[in-house]
């Protein structure tokens, strides 16, 4: 199928990394989709890991999944929101994921006796991989958002795979280059050198740019442009300025102003006349800066250092927020220093609790006590994936009295698994990309808190993880008080549990965060953030 209708936009960066890329990206998409264009946002990252799902989200944020199970960039997150469409395996290309493909192809023999090699093999690849989404999505316009900053090396094959694809005629394509401009306080100017070099940069590797996007702390005065325009052979109302703003969904609105949308139709030759529709957003932004209310949710996490690691999270609260005209205030809580001496001090006046997926042991403990002092206190908590599994620990020690209860990721040969591997996976010895990953289907039960929240019986959920409720357990769970109310129909498995005496305690196995938009927030954070208001309490 051809894909010549589908136009290309790519966003490349220069000067710093952490410009808000993925924002600007997405930003665009939601213009361009307000004015009918079907958009969708692809991200490649120049690192060799075949996935993320590997990394440190010390190192990387959060991993995002898709709904085909993918792990992902946590950009993708932000597509999501921002659109209110799917993504999936084909939004988020790795370097890792190129090459694996091409050396695989290569065993198999399908090179014949040629030598491989970067130019054109890697880059074919790469190309291939930005036309997979015009063709089989069959979308108006694919915006392929490339990782890192140029001039990187691990960047080089990206920017070349950009250029033969400028250069290629059934390709309709532009390059959107953000860049930094700086104030310098001692002589109180904003200076453009960083961007001039950085255009330059990109235009040596036989890129020019077509539009920049500058971030700057201040406005740009007009002269500023004229000169950036000049240098860097670009036309003065391509010249987009980025300031900040309060929150990121201010951002499209932003570039609605600074045209960026109307710039990007006019370089690709198509009508302007419209403006995009989008009073819906900005209903959402008007909710959002006009709240009538404040409550405090404790996030327990042990990755808060980096705030990005639990960023689908934030979003989500952020969004049930707006539905319930209330500012949610997190305040984030490392588990590994909470204690059974200071856990009142530590989680005092919070409206709500949530514990936070996660792995591993450090920090275990903690979260348990904070469930404890949720399901004790009788305060609203949600937990996720680990946190679910938290909840059926704690309430299995201290309501069951089963002392030594656990999981087996932590202790292996615990005489008590209630939470545990299940038989099939046990023969997976290999940590890349081996857990229960993706959509899965999960049926509520009658008259359940869940089933007020979602009002359906048969839910669709992503998961992240290889631990299971032990369902050798659930009688004795459901005779003391807390019950499964979601269950996976194919294999049994226990999705949801809440407590039947307590205002609102749900814990769930896998992560709704992932699925929270700013036009549809997901039913589940929207009924917490209820739970927590003062009406409800
Ligand atoms: N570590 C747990 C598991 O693998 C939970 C994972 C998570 O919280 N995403 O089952």
């Amino acid at each position: 199928m051809p894909d010549s209708k589908t136009k290309y936009i790519f966003v490349t960066g220069g000067v710093t990394s952490s410009l808000g890329k993925g924002i600007i990206s997405a930003s665009l998409a939601k213009l361009l989709q307000s004015r009918g264009y079907s958009v969708t946002i692809q991200k490649l990252d120049p690192y060799i890991n075949v996935d993320p799902g590997t990394l440190n989200p010390y190192e990387h944020g959060e991993c995002y999944v898709t709904e085909d199970g993918a792990e992902t960039d946590l950009d993708l997150g932000h597509y999501e929101r921002f659109l209110d469409t799917k993504t999936s395996q084909a939004n988020n290309v790795t370097t890792g994921k190129i090459y694996q493909h091409v050396i695989n192809k290569e065993r198999e023999g399908a090179y014949l006796g040629k030598t491989v090699q970067v130019i054109p093999h890697i880059t074919d690849e790469i190309k291939r991989r930005i036309r997979l989404l015009g063709k089989t999505g069959n979308y108006d316009m694919v915006i392929t958002e490339i990782g890192g900053t140029v001039g990187d090396i691990e960047s080089l094959p990206y920017i070349e795979a950009v250029r033969q694809l400028k250069w290629d005629p059934e390709i309709d394509c532009i390059v959107i280059h953000l860049t930094l401009v700086p104030y310098l306080s001692t002589s109180g100017e904003l200076k453009t050198k960083p961007t001039q070099h950085s255009v330059k940069q990109l235009s040596e590797s036989g890129v020019q740019a077509d539009i920049l996007v500058l971030r700057t702390e201040y406005p740009i005065p007009e002269e500023v442009k004229h000169k950036v325009a000049l240098f860097c052979n670009i036309s003065k109302d391509a010249v987009i300025e980025s300031t900040n703003v309060d929150t990121i969904y201010e951002v499209p609105l932003m570039m609605q102003k600074e045209q960026l949308d109307q710039v990007v139709l006019k370089k690709f030759d198509l009508p302007i006349e419209k403006e995009p529709d989008i009073d819906e957003w900005k209903g959402f932004l008007t909710r959002l800066n006009n709240p009538k209310q404040t409550i405090h949710v404790g996030l327990i996490g042990k990755y808060i250092e980096l705030k990005d690691s639990y960023i689908s999270i934030h979003e989500s609260l952020i969004h049930a927020g707006t539905v319930n005209e209330t500012e949610v205030i997190i305040r984030w809580i490392h588990s590994e220093t909470i204690t059974a001496s200071n856990i009142e001090e530590e989680l005092k006046d919070l409206d709500g609790i949530l514990v936070a997926p996660g792995f591993g042991e450090r920090g275990i403990e903690g979260k348990i006590l904070a469930v404890k002092h949720a399901r004790e206190n009788r305060i609203p908590f949600l937990g996720i994936c680990l946190g679910m599994q938290c909840a059926v620990i704690e309430f299995a020690r201290n309501v069951l009295d089963i002392q030594d209860a656990h999981t087996t990721e932590i202790r292996r040969n615990t005489i008590n698994p209630v939470i545990f591997l299940m038989e099939e996976q046990k023969a997976i010895t290999n940590k890349g990309g081996t857990m229960r990953l993706g959509a899965y289907e999960c049926k509520l039960a009658d008259g359940s808190m869940v089933m007020n929240s979602y009002k359906k019986k048969l839910i669709t959920e992503r998961h992240r993880h290889r631990f299971e409720f032990n369902n050798k357990y659930l009688e004795r769970y459901e005779e003391a008080g807390m019950i499964a109310t979601g269950i996976n129909p194919e294999g049994g498995m226990v999705e949801i549990v809440e407590l039947i005496d307590h205002p609102w305690f749900v814990g769930v196995q896998f992560h709704p965060e992932y699925s929270s938009t700013v036009l549809n927030p997901h039913p589940l954070f929207i009924d917490f953030i209820a739970a927590t208001t003062e009406g409800n309490k």
